[in-house]
């Protein structure tokens, strides 16, 4: 038995984006399984912690949820401190989310020293009918900006793995 089996990574991950994008229930969806239709944004700084095993070793990942500062305009610094990774979500089937992606892009880089793995992700995918954001104008931003970019539904679990397991890859890759 090698010795790094006894390695372990902890990564921190934010997730940010305006109000009702759906953070809470794509952290509740990977996390838990759960989708809640009637979810209310409740104030304060919560995480939930999910283990992965890349490569052989136990990876974990700490990931936080505004749990509803963001309405305030004013996500606080401890929120962003020691994040290795971001997904920054907009809902597709509003298009004044998507207009807030360059400001929470900002305000992520604005509070982080590290290189940070971000992941622009358009939740609602399910929501098709009623999409005011294409998925060409999603993927020219993540491309424009220098993130991953994927479509996921909390509601229907759609990439909901995918994308945070993207993220906490690429952090390992870049730590290891
Ligand atoms: P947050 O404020 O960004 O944390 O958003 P929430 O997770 O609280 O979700 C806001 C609302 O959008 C809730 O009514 C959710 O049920 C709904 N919602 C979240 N994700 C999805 C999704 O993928 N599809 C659909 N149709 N509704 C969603
Ligand atoms: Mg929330």
């Amino acid at each position: 038995m090698s010795s790094d089996a006894e390695e372990e990574y902890l990564f921190k991950v934010v997730i940010i984006g305006d109000s009702a994008v759906g953070k809470s229930n794509l952290l509740s969806r990977y996390t838990l399984d759960e989708f809640d239709l009637h979810s209310k944004a409740t104030i304060g700084v919560e995480f939930q912690t999910q283990t992965l095993d890349i490569d052989g070793k136990e990876v974990k990942a700490q990931i936080w949820d505004t749990a509803g500062q963001e309405r305030f305009r004013a996500v606080t610094s401890a929120y962003y401190r020691g994040a290795f990774g971001a997904l920054v979500v907009y809902d597709i089937s509003r298009r004044s989310t998507f207009d807030s992606i360059s400001r929470w892009l900002h305000e992520l880089n604005t509070h982080s020293d590290t290189t940070v793995a971000r992941m622009l992700v358009g939740n609602k995918c399910d929501l098709a009918n009623i999409r005011e954001v294409s998925v060409e104008e999603g993927k020219s931003l993540a491309e424009a900006e220098g993130l991953f970019f994927i479509e996921t539904s909390a509601l229907d679990s759609t990439n909901v793995k995918t994308a945070f397991e993207i993220v906490i890859k690429e952090i390992y890759n870049n730590v290891s």
